[in-house]
């Protein structure tokens, strides 16, 4: 009856429920956002501390299930069910997400909660081990990447429990762990599209050293174009006289960021495969060298020409990135 494509894993061990829903620290006053209720092992529980819960469930099977559940309980009045896709779906107001989430939509449902307004207290979501691994990984572990690096600008991720596969009906290949994931509030003041660019950059090879990430004609070329467009703006802008920027919408920005992660399913690539045909600039002369030059001038002033990106923090990032736009130069 369970569907794999939905990634249908009931949690069947009431301790864990328990811990997990404890470990969510809800208030009687909470309104708890659940998605993927099954059958509703731990939409049972939330209901028994918090003052509402909203489920989204994509199954109309389990949606039916849930409701005839609780049909005639005492909790029946605070609970909704929505049946639809998540992700699809115009999340309502919460104040806490707490989840066992079908795996594959990891990815895209975390830059959907972190993009939803007005920011949640906190989440509390059970992820694949290795994907919650990445989600907190810190610089110089194996595992910090592009995803760990985007989330933790956002969030203030920790890792609460790990989850066997024996807890779940069926048990599924993977082992999982709880995260518990807190918005950072206020948000730091960072363009994403801008950030998510040079970490991007940074990311596809995260072992070089940037100075060698930068030398390279693809990445130069890239950032020359940007920077000429730019220039080219500015002076139509000053023509005319407006100074009108427009701001980044940061929510429309973040869900391209997640269409891409999404995409980008190489966090575990190892640099090597990544090599590509791929040359220095060579030659004196011509605009090319200037731009290089304007570029390595940027790193060697941040002292980053030696450093590598497994190893930045986001202090490090967010000054590369503040040193680049100050000499002009953009990501996005
Ligand atoms: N929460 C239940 C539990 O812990 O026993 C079930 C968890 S099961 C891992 C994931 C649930 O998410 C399934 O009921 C599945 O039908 C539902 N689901 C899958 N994709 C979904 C989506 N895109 N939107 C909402 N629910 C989804």
């Amino acid at each position: 009856p369970f569907e794999k494509s939905k990634g249908q894993h009931i949690l069947k061990n009431p301790m864990l429920v328990e811990t997990i829903v404890q470990k969510s620290g809800i208030k009687p006053t909470d309104v708890v956002l659940e998605i993927g209720p099954g059958t509703g092992n731990l939409t049972k529980k939330l209901l028994e501390v918090a003052k509402s819960v909203v489920a989204i469930e994509l199954d109309h099977r389990m949606v039916l299930e849930l409701n005839r559940r609780f049909q005639g309980t005492p909790h029946s009045s605070r609970l909704k069910v929505i049946q639809g896709d998540v992700l699809k779906y115009d999340l309502p107001y919460f104040d806490i997400c707490v989840a066992n989430i079908p795996y594959q939509i990891s990815s895209p449902l975390t830059f959907k909660l972190l993009s939803h307004r007005p920011l949640f207290r906190c989440a509390v979501i059970m992820f694949q081990r290795e994907f919650a691994m990445r989600l907190v990984a810190k610089p110089g572990d194996s595992l910090y990447c592009r995803l760990s690096v985007n989330t933790q600008l956002l969030a203030r991720v920790s890792h609460l429990l790990k989850v066997g596969r024996n807890n779940f009906k069926p048990p599924p290949k993977v082992d999982s762990s709880v995260v518990r994931i807190e918005p950072r509030k206020p948000l730091p003041p960072v363009n994403f599209k801008e950030w998510d660019g040079l970490v991007r950059l940074c990311f596809n090879r995260k072992n070089k050293t940037l100075g060698s990430i930068f030398r390279q004609k693809s990445v130069l070329s890239l950032l020359e174009k940007n920077y000429k467009t730019l220039q080219a703006l500015q002076l139509s802008q000053k023509e005319q006289m407006e100074d009108d920027k427009v701001a980044p919408n940061d929510v429309a920005v973040l869900a391209d960021i997640v269409e891409d992660l999404n995409m980008e399913d190489n966090y575990g690539k190892d640099d090597d495969e990544m090599e590509v045909e791929d040359v220095d600039m060579v030659g004196g002369g011509g605009e090319g060298a200037d731009f290089k030059e304007k570029v390595l001038g940027v790193l060697r002033q941040g002292d980053f020409l030696e450093k590598r990106s497994s190893k930045l923090t986001q202090v490090d990032f967010l000054y590369l990135l503040s040193l680049f736009n100050k000499a002009g130069i953009h990501f996005s």
